[in-house]
């Protein structure tokens, strides 16, 4: 039994208190046989009038049940000699079941029985239905959760929240939250979704994530970090040489970086900003800082691609103040490797570039004082913290700065990354007109061809992406190859490059070069290019299957265009027919450029989980909330936990032991 509970998460009673229903039968309801139809799970409640075992072709138990409008046959083909002896002739019961019709009479297969009927003075509850596993079904988890109910109102279960956050809340004890949750009143709110009790049950559950959270920060907060204080000679002379004047919020998040850099404790710092605000040129100010105190920077991207666009990026502003910047790649040569992990042991190199080989490789650095990590949405908490325990010297942490273009909703920031300070980069840099979106048909392709034309024709460059369909990259590779033949013939006189994962390193570096040179016009790309690539000149876009894609993977693969100051536009082409979430989603990109809003949009269509990337899922995982339904709870939980904190610290550690099944992670981390 034990092991059967623990496939569904129940290990501890408390776990099947907290083992939330799928749905609810109304069983309050008793139906007249007379009146029931076939096909219909009903509950009659009726006397025995018969009961025989017959051995036909197969042995059974039936027994006739009758309430005076008609009768019923009871069919049971397991039984045992108590079960039998309890249906004696008189005996009044209840069966629950699915009515059939057999020969024109009514017969029920193995229903469930009750020999207790309810007191018709206490009030009738509905019946849950659990989630269940092989072997342990329904009636046996009723029970259990029964037994667990009982001993928490025995006083097995404490309140733990105080008065002043319970007077806010409604039911606002935990004991009636969990009595509804298993068993609500007929005529009340069942929707899971907005039900009270588990709403209630919600709100406790976020508190307690806010404040491991929160506790998970305190400890952090408390271990020291070298002290890197910027005299500002790097700084002035990067300015300088920069084309362009930094905007008021990059100078505004450059100096909460700073001011966190220079404190002597780690910097724990999210830097959002929707794609080409121009994160970037804040990561290298910072990099900048530790370079100046005589700290080397690990700068982590998630893809090779990029990591070669920043290693290019960096070197381009880095070689004039004669600053070393290191690539470490998975895919370089032995001999190239060798040279890097040198560069970055001796501390010569006072920048490494790389992807996250970057902390599984033997790279040693001489002083690690910076990690920064970039289009962070697909790292996950624990592996940030890992992150700074890898770069542990003469027991200083590294700060860690975290920098993502996914807009996260503001609901997803208070909970996943609570752990972190957050700054927002909310204005783009000036002369840039909004992406122009249109969403149109696959029938259309002459049209979107002519399109591509005439943005070529006036000296600017076009995507082509065609995003992942099949399984495999080969089929997917092969796709993009057919997609790249077409576009060559129809668009004789114009260059059309092709980039898909399956090239090799240096072929999609030279694909890419030539692009950015402006050599190529069109550029065919899987999804290579959602993440991060700058080419301001590429004026267009256009997303085949656009219709299956996630909102922030279109809002990212748009954002590639619009960064130059000519007018932009983005098609997403689908493939008809298009569903009715699918149309949802193309017409929030058609209505708005304004990451957030997509993001807020993309958490209430998809779910966290989509959002943040499948490795941040099963850190998103609650038990009773859903940030779909309980997002406006966010605010409230956030009050709660500062109350908490400040009031009854005692209340911390018990609240963790209830909600945080892995307490082990938070506490080692
Ligand atoms: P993201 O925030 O998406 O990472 P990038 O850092 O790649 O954006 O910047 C996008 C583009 O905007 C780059 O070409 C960059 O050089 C340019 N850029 C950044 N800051 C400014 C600014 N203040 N004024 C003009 N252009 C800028
Ligand atoms: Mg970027």
């Amino acid at each position: 039994m034990a092991e059967r509970l623990a496939r569904l998460g129940i290990v501890r009673v408390l776990d099947l208190l907290l083992h939330v229903p799928l749905r609810y039968q109304d069983r309050t309801r008793v139906t007249r046989i007379g009146e029931a139809s076939i096909g219909d799970e009903v509950v009659i409640e009726g006397v025995v009038e018969h009961t025989a075992v017959v051995a036909r072709r197969r042995r059974a138990l039936l027994c006739r049940v009758a309430d005076g409008t008609g009768s019923v046959m009871l069919r049971f083909f397991h039984f045992n000699a108590g079960q039998r002896d309890a249906l004696h002739r008189g005996r009044r019961l209840r069966c629950i079941g699915e009515l059939r019709s057999l020969g024109g009479a009514l017969e029920m297969i193995h229903p469930e029985l009750q020999f207790e009927l309810p007191d018709p003075a206490s009030a009738p509850r509905l019946t849950p239905v659990y989630p269940a596993t092989e072997g342990l079904h329904q009636l046996a988890l009723r029970r259990l959760v029964n037994a667990a109910l009982q001993r928490a109102a025995e006083g097995e279960l404490q309140e733990l929240l105080p008065t002043a956050l319970r007077a806010r809340l409604e039911p606002a004890d935990i004991g009636t939250a969990l009595e509804d949750l298993h068993g609500p009143q007929p005529d009340t709110r069942t929707d899971l979704d907005t039900m009270p009790a588990r709403r209630r049950l919600a709100f406790e559950e976020l508190l307690a994530h806010s404040l491991s959270m929160v506790t998970l920060r305190a400890q952090a907060r408390a271990q020291a970090a070298p002290a890197l204080v910027d005299g500002g000679v790097y700084k002035t002379r990067f300015l300088e040489q920069l084309p362009f004047a930094l905007t008021g919020a990059q100078q505004r998040v450059a100096a909460e970086v700073a001011a966190d850099l220079a404190s002597g404790r780690p910097m724990m710092r999210l830097v959002q900003g929707d794609v080409g605000s121009g994160k970037t040129v804040v990561a290298a100010l910072a990099v900048l800082a530790a370079v100046e105190a005589d700290y080397q920077a690990a700068l982590m991207a998630p893809t090779e691609l990029l990591a070669e666009q920043h290693y290019n990026n960096f070197r381009g502003w880095f070689d004039p103040l004669g600053v070393d910047v290191a690539w470490v790649s998975g895919k370089s040569t032995t001999a190239e490797r060798r040279a890097a992990r040198e560069a970055v042991q001796s501390g010569v190199a006072m920048l490494a570039v790389g992807t996250h080989a970057l902390f599984q490789s033997d790279v040693q650095f001489a002083r690690l004082g910076l990690v920064i990590i970039d289009e962070q949405h697909r790292f996950g908490v624990h592996q940030r913290l890992a992150l700074r325990e890898k770069g542990v010297s003469h027991d200083l942490r590294p700060h860690q700065l975290v920098m993502t273009a996914t807009p996260i909703p503001r609901t997803l920031a208070m909970t996943a990354y609570a752990d972190l300070d957050s700054s927002s980069i909310d204005e783009l840099p000036p002369g840039r007109a909004p992406v122009k979106t249109a969403v149109l048909s696959q029938e259309r392709r002459d049209e979107i061809v002519q399109r591509i034309r005439s943005a070529c024709q006036a000296g600017r460059q076009a995507y082509w992406v065609c995003p992942l369909i099949e399984e495999s990259d080969l089929l997917e590779a092969q796709a993009a190859e057919q997609t790249t033949e077409l576009l060559r013939d129809a668009l004789a006189g114009l260059e059309v490059g092709l980039v898909h994962g399956r090239l090799r390193a240096n072929e999609k570096e030279g694909v890419m070069a030539r692009f950015k040179a402006g050599e190529i016009d069109v550029l065919v790309a899987t999804t290579v290019v959602e993440v991060g690539v700058d080419v301001p000149n590429a004026s267009l876009m256009i997303v085949e299957n656009a219709e299956r894609l996630g909102l922030a993977q279109l809002h990212q693969l748009r954002g590639r265009v619009g960064r130059g100051a000519a007018e932009s536009s983005c098609l997403l082409v689908y493939k008809p027919p298009l569903s009715d979430t699918a149309r949802a989603r193309l017409q929030t990109m058609r209505d708005s450029n304004d990451g957030f809003f997509i993001a807020e949009k993309d958490l209430q269509m998809r779910g966290p989980g989509e959002l943040l990337g499948t490795r941040q899922t099963g850190q998103l995982t609650f038990r009773v909330a859903d940030l779909r339904s309980d997002a406006d709870l966010v605010g409230a939980v956030r009050d709660g936990a500062d109350l908490i904190q400040a009031q009854y610290p005692e209340l911390i550690e018990p609240l963790l032991n209830r909600w945080i099944a892995q307490r082990e992670d938070y506490g080692n981390a």
